[in-house]
């Protein structure tokens, strides 16, 4: 569901740390359990840097190829909605 319609559905940060001027943020998604880290200038709000950690299966390959866009796989989504 993430890949499709609503994006990732974060919780609240919580255990902030603070290095030199920056906050570094960890959210983890409710829904598949993705990691993300924010470097954030502490003044400005601005994000220095970002990265993601996936559970195992989120970066699945199909048939050997990368997965599909996020497009493609929104609008099967849709249809499965759609269609029940
Ligand atoms: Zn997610």
């Amino acid at each position: 569901m993430c890949r499709t319609m609503t994006g990732h559905a974060w919780k609240p940060p919580t255990g902030l740390k603070v290095v030199k001027n920056e906050v570094l943020v960890r959210l983890t998604c409710t829904n598949c359990e993705t990691a993300r880290q924010d470097h954030v200038n502490f003044l400005s709000g601005v994000v220095t840097k970002r990265t993601y950690t996936y559970p195992d299966g989120y970066q699945q390959r199909f048939q050997g190829q990368p997965r599909p866009a996020k497009s493609a796989m929104r609008s099967v989504y849709l249809r499965m909605l759609v269609q029940g």
